[in-house]
């Protein structure tokens, strides 16, 4: 009998299957059995329109059997067959809507890289069995012919197609396993523990029964028998009701699935019809993984289509500040098929995405009013990424998670928010203070935080190195600008106060300058400081750059040295009786003065948690003083 030809496009995709590099083969099954849920779902249609007597959707299934001797695996299902013609359309085209074509512009290796691709993330159908088989054969007949007809073809040199006897409607696919090589071990797909957990992975919650047989041995004696068992469980958990689904059962679901010990901190459950259709299962994880803040975590939601998986993890569908999000998303509207445009596909997925990044972002803010506890915990998780959230990619997410965000206020000794915040802001407050430290009872103790306490104002304590990146990104919120309490100007003052100031610094310049110069350009300005009250100095920085920023880029590898630094400033307190003795000596003694510069200059640096450089010295010369 003459062969036929496959179509140009279909032997291009069918060579790229046979010679394939795609490790996920195991995905053919998925592809063979959906195939045959739908055939099934088709003769359901057709019954179903004519108002077939006695009809029921239990007698469907399909059937997979294996058989170690003649390398096969077959799998079939009483579905709505395929007459003559439509065998010749269906497995002897591929890619009918010309999905390829959009990539006639592209690189021979970039043509690759994109099938490729399409493979993964959405299957190539049929033609996938050549991954795994070097012959294939598909005994079919149809509801509406009496004749059965058989395809055979072993991959890119054609097909036959011939008639034959078949007693029942539907269709039986007998993929031929190649034999091992080198390299690949496709043995692995004739053991039927491996074939049911491909079946549970990819098509567990295919909608008809999935059977095996299963060997039996009748009791009392050595006789065996086979019986069908069913692989898989048919009504996935977020297809079900949600009055129907236990708590129990969404966490248990959610551990088993996504690997995780601890219950989730939230379930979110979605149900979108319109013009988009889709159900999604979404789960807050209460405890970051071991690995959540490296490389080796991925992200992404599994997706699926009608109930059956597609991609195990679709990253597309969330944001990366959303990252630590998991579940699974089941739309009608994605096809399992490349012959639909492929672009289109990621229209509709976007869309998606756009819906679960509002929807997960509304059930946060939720969260964290009504479960506060709850919010917290997740936060300490968390957190850090909502913080990157907001910084990465220029801020454009920034406001959309400003208002996820929670730091330890001097205040209420407790985490608000920062609408919390300026919500609880005096009359007369003008700014959102805040203060980086290393830690909140680090932070307690700088002497320039006094004045902003003892104005009844609230400063928002900062503890990680992305914090100060945070607020410089924010610049306001609720129209309050950010103000760190090492600022010069920290709006606090009267206009009299501050040329009380202004004076006092103007009648001290010599001095000034000469604790500058015994410091040996240490520091970029020397001040009588504005906050401080029973503190004699502090350290504050002027400029972009602040101490702290300066202590996280000192800390990168390898930029010790180069790293860059801080504009610094010693405030000096005016009215403390450490500057009338730093005065006194300036007037009588200047080789003393220039000791206690360098002492008040050594407790600033130690009081801001900065490195000293010479600790030796430091001590000498408060002994000497003493
Ligand atoms: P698709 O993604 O459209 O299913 P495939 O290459 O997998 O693409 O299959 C092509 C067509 O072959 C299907 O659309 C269907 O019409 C037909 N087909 C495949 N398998 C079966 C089957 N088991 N029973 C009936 N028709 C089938």
């Amino acid at each position: 009998m003459a062969k036929k030809q496959f179509k140009t496009e279909s032997k291009r995709i069918l060579d790229l299957m046979i010679n394939s590099i795609y490790t996920h083969k195991e995905i053919f099954l998925r592809e063979i059995i959906s195939n045959a849920s739908d055939a099934i779902d088709k003769r359901c249609y057709v019954a179903l329109s004519e108002g077939a007597q006695g009809f029921d959707r239990t007698d469907f299934k399909i059937r997979v059997e294996l058989d170690k001797e003649r390398r096969t695996v077959t799998v079939s299902d009483n579905g709505i067959g395929m007459t003559k013609e439509e065998l010749e359309e269906n497995l002897g085209t591929i890619a009918k809507s010309g999905s390829l074509s959009f990539k006639e512009n592209l690189s021979e290796e970039e043509k690759a890289e994109k099938e490729i691709d399409i493979i993964g993330q959405f299957g190539v159908g049929f033609y996938s069995a050549f991954m795994v088989a070097d012959k294939v054969t598909v005994t079919t007949k149809s509801l509406k012919d009496d004749q059965a007809h058989v395809w055979e073809s072993t991959g890119v040199d054609g097909y036959t197609i011939r008639e034959c006897i078949k007693d029942e409607v539907g269709t039986t696919i007998v993929m031929y396993i190649k034999p091992n090589t080198e390299d690949e071990v496709y043995d692995e797909f004739l053991r039927p523990y491996r074939i049911k957990g491909i079946i549970k992975k990819y098509s567990d919650y295919v909608r008809y029964p999935i059977v095996m047989p299963e060997e039996k041995t009748i009791e009392g004696s050595d006789a065996k028998y086979f019986e069908d068992e069913v692989v898989n469980s048919m009504v996935p958990i977020w297809q079900r009701g949600k009055s129907e689904v236990t708590d129990e059962e969404c966490n248990s679901f959610y551990k088993e699935t996504f690997y995780d010990m601890n219950d989730p901190c939230k379930v979110i459950r979605i149900n979108a019809e319109g013009s988009l259709n889709y159900k999604a299962m979404l789960f807050i994880p209460s405890k970051a993984p071991m690995t959540y803040y490296t490389k080796e975590y991925q992200k992404g939601l599994s997706l699926y289509t009608s109930s059956v998986m597609i991609m195990e993890r679709c990253e597309q569908l969330l944001p990366e500040h959303f990252r630590f999000v998991k579940g699974v998303v089941d739309s009608d509207n994605l096809s399992l098929n490349i012959s639909r445009e492929i672009l289109q596909h990621d229209r509709q997925l976007k869309q998606i995405a756009n819906n679960l990044e509002k929807k997960i972002k509304s059930e946060l803010k939720k969260l964290m009013t009504s479960e506060r506890e709850k919010y917290e915990s997740f936060f300490t998780e968390f957190g850090l990424q909502l913080k990157y959230g907001v910084v990465s990619d220029y801020g454009v997410h920034k406001d959309q998670l400003s208002d996820l965000l929670l730091y330890y206020s001097s205040l209420t000794d407790s985490l608000v928010s920062l609408e919390e915040y300026v919500s609880a802001m005096p009359d007369g407050q003008k700014y959102i203070y805040y203060a980086r430290g290393e830690s909140v009872s680090k932070i307690n103790l700088l002497p320039q935080a006094e004045t902003v306490k003892e104005k009844g104002y609230g400063i928002l304590y900062l503890t990680d190195d992305v914090d100060e990146f945070v607020v410089n990104i924010l610049g306001t919120f609720m129209e309050k600008e950010f103000k760190n309490i090492n600022d010069k100007d920290l709006g606090l003052e009267t206009d009299e106060e501050k040329q009380e100031a202004e004076k006092k610094e103007e009648e001290n310049k010599e001095l000034l300058d000469f604790v500058k110069e015994a410091l040996g350009g240490e520091v970029e300005f020397v001040r009588i400081s504005h906050k401080l009250k029973s503190h004699s100095v502090c350290l504050t920085s002027e400029g972009e750059v602040t101490l702290e920023m300066e202590k996280y880029f000192k800390s990168l590898p390898g930029e010790k040295e180069n790293a860059i630094k801080a504009r610094r400033v010693l405030e000096l307190n005016g009215e403390h009786h450490a500057f009338e003795a730093l005065k006194k000596a300036f007037e009588t003694d200047k080789e003393k003065a220039g000791k206690l510069s360098k002492i008040l200059y050594t407790q600033a640096l130690l009081i801001a948690d900065m490195p000293i450089e010479n600790a030796v010295e430091f001590a000498q010369l408060v002994s000497e003083l003493m």
